[in-house]
């Protein structure tokens, strides 16, 4: 059994499908624009770069996307937009919020070996209410000692959540679908992150692949074999 004091889950994308919903509704939103866009205009690029420059201001989650997809429809149509696309995509964006949590493969079976053995801790980001909703309906709640939604993940924000927590870093394994965000603060601060990927990542997410020192980093396929990898 390996020696960690808690282990730390992403929520999105690591106990439960989210990048499929911004996947479908950049879809639509490429679908619905495209008649508006001139000869040569990459519409979904162009969205992602309003979201990128929103970033700071917006924050993460669904509503920042909805008011980035709204700025980046009026910018690419040079303000032709109709009320109606407008419509279709704040509807799109209602019915992302209001989705049932569908979790990920063995999430819960995995929640419940390793909740015996360790403190679990849930560390998201991105809208307060959206992902408190997610969290109180996702069945999963009882099985983590705290429940954290932060505005950013980044060495600072993860080091004084673990101060707080009352845990030292070295002893926290941290396991993530975001490299960037999930794996490489923590690793900088000195303790271990376990990657398990999701097949979509969020442009925004993406990061170069690095070099890891395997004490601590691994990659997973599935978090089904966490367990294992945690010999309990
Ligand atoms: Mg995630």
């Amino acid at each position: 059994m390996k020696s960690f004091e808690v282990i730390a889950f992403d929520a999105d994308d690591t106990l439960w499908h989210s990048e499929d919903g911004f996947h479908a509704n950049e879809q639509l939103f490429v679908e619905v624009l495209s008649p508006f866009a001139a000869a040569g205009v990459d519409v979904k690029a162009a969205l992602t770069a309003v979201e990128h420059k929103n970033l700071a201001v917006f924050g993460y989650g669904v509503k920042a996307f909805g008011l980035s997809a709204i700025e980046a429809a009026i910018t690419i149509s040079e303000g032709r937009v109709t009320a109606e696309v407008i419509g279709r995509l704040v509807e799109a964006v209602r019915a992302q919020l209001g989705e049932a949590v569908r979790l990920l493969p063995n999430v819960a079976d995995v929640l419940e070996r390793v909740g015996r053995v360790y403190r679990l801790v849930l560390i998201t980001k991105g809208d307060l209410i959206h992902q408190t909703h997610k969290v109180e309906t996702s069945g999963l709640a009882h099985h983590f000692s705290d429940v954290e939604i932060l505005l950013e993940k980044n060495s600072d924000t993860y080091d004084r959540l673990f101060r707080k927590l009352g845990v030292a870093v070295e002893r926290v394994c941290m396991v993530g679908n975001s490299v960037r965000s999930d794996i490489l603060p923590v690793i900088s601060l000195g303790g271990t992150g376990v990657h398990v990927p999701y097949p979509l990542l969020w442009e925004l997410e993406h990061i170069d692949p690095l070099e890891y020192d395997p004490e601590h980093f691994t990659q997973l396929a599935s978090i089904a074999e966490l367990p294992a990898w945690l010999a309990i």
